[in-house]
Parts: structure tokens; sequence; C-alpha cells
């Protein structure tokens, strides 16, 4: 089965479209979280994940959107657009967002978590000792989790310390069914390592194959409409750097 990972959406539908067109050959899209918030297109977003995602999990800004979280943690520009968001989704759309789990084992070997298995949602994994943390107390081999924004990989050998791997743009990485990984696909909608353009990945789940992949999309049109809409300029101005 050939699975397309997509994480941090935030309701950028030009972004996600772009990705959508590299995945229509894939059996099966596996959603990290973060559908909605910061972007101009909530409604659009949901729809297109729901039409093509087989699996989703909920993100912090799915969760604030449905007020089902403390947002006293989101700085005041995310507030604002994560109430946005709330404001431009019907209660079919809120209830989509509200019937997500935290965690899923779409087959045996892989969970998918927005933050951190633990179920902690606002966990960033950034460094290789949080990784050495998570992947010890993983019984799935693979751990796939989105919320930081950048694409990232480590892996952890029995009886050999942790080791980051290099990503690197349309390269297949063999992975060994015997060793454990953490991956982070980056984000579709508002990339934040330096380059402006969607981030996802295609796993193959018979011959274990990974692929990182970016895409440009038309962010002009992305940062048109949430001027528009009058969501915060600096959402919309950082789209440019990927930062
Ligand atoms: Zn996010």
């Amino acid at each position: 089965m050939r699975v397309g990972i997509v994480a941090d959406i935030h309701s950028n539908a030009e972004a996600l479209k772009s990705v959508l067109e590299r995945l229509v050959d894939t059996d099966e899209i596996w959603c990290l979280g973060d559908i909605v918030g910061y972007g101009p297109d909530p409604a659009e977003c949901i729809d297109l994940i729901r039409l093509r995602s087989h699996r989703c999990i909920a993100g912090n800004h799915d969760l604030c959107v449905l007020q089902e979280i403390d947002a006293s943690d989101f700085n005041p520009d995310a507030l604002e657009a994560c109430l946005w968001n709330k404001g431009h989704l019907s209660t079919e759309y809120l209830n989509y967002l509200r019937d997500l789990q935290l965690t899923i084992q779409p087959i045996p070997e892989v969970i998918l978590a927005h933050g951190s298995p633990r179920n902690d949602i606002w966990e960033y994994i950034l460094s290789s000792w949080q990784a050495d943390r998570i992947l010890s107390e993983s019984k799935p081999s693979i751990v796939f989790v989105g919320h930081s924004h950048i694409p990232l990989m480590f892996k952890k050998a029995a009886r050999a310390p942790i080791e980051t791997i290099p990503l690197i743009e349309g390269e297949a990485l063999s992975l060994d069914k015997e060793v454990k990984y953490l991956v982070n696909p980056g984000s579709i909608g508002q990339p934040r390592d330096g380059d402006p353009r969607a981030s996802f990945m295609i796993f193959n789940t018979d011959d274990y194959l990974l692929k990182y992949q970016r895409v440009e999309y038309p962010i002009e049109v992305t940062r048109k409409k949430m001027r528009h809409a009058g969501l915060p300029i600096s959402l919309a101005d950082r789209l440019i750097y990927g930062m």
C-alpha cells in the first residue's frame, strides 16, 4: 500500500491541492492533524481531506477551533485565526473535527500522533533525546508526528544510539523493519524550515520505502485570500519565507 503522509495543512487549500495532485496514485492518505487554523480555507481543506484521507487525527488547532483546549498558549495571531476559522465552519464540519482521535494505528507497525504518541498534543519533538525517549516507549516501530512544521527523521536501532537521518528531497529511503523510526513529514500549509514549498512524504508499507517531497503552490493566491479575510498579516507574510 502506498500512503501519502501529510500534516499541518492549516486551512491552506492551495497548498493541499498541489500536494494531493502528487498523491493521486496513493492508496491512502494519513493526516497528522491541524487541518485548520491560520489560513483562509478551513471548510475546503476538511472537504479535501475527508474525500481522500482514510486516516486523520486531531491537532491542537483543530481542538482550538472546537474550544476543547486551553488556548492561552496560542499567540494572539494564532488565536485570532483560530476564532476566524471557527466562525467559518458549520456544525457539520465542527462535528467532523470533534470525531477525530488523538492517535491512530493505521497498521500495527505505525502510530500517528500530532505532538507525540503519549497523547501530548502540544509536544514539539525536535531533538534526538526527545525522539529517543519516545521510541524507547513506543511499541509500533514507526511514529509519525506533525506539529513542529519541520521535516525530520530519527532512527533507533536496538543497543545503538539514536541517529538523525538527513532527508533528501525526492530520494526514497529504505527503512529497516527491525529498527524504530520517528518521522515528521513537515507542513503542507505553513512550512517553518525556511523552504516555503509544501512538505509531505510517501510511504510504501510493503517495501518500507519512504520518500520526502516538496511541491510549489500558488502562495500569492493564499496570501490574497488571507488579506481579504482580514486574517493577521504576519501569518500571510510568513508563507513567503517558510518561517
Ligand atoms: Zn500546526
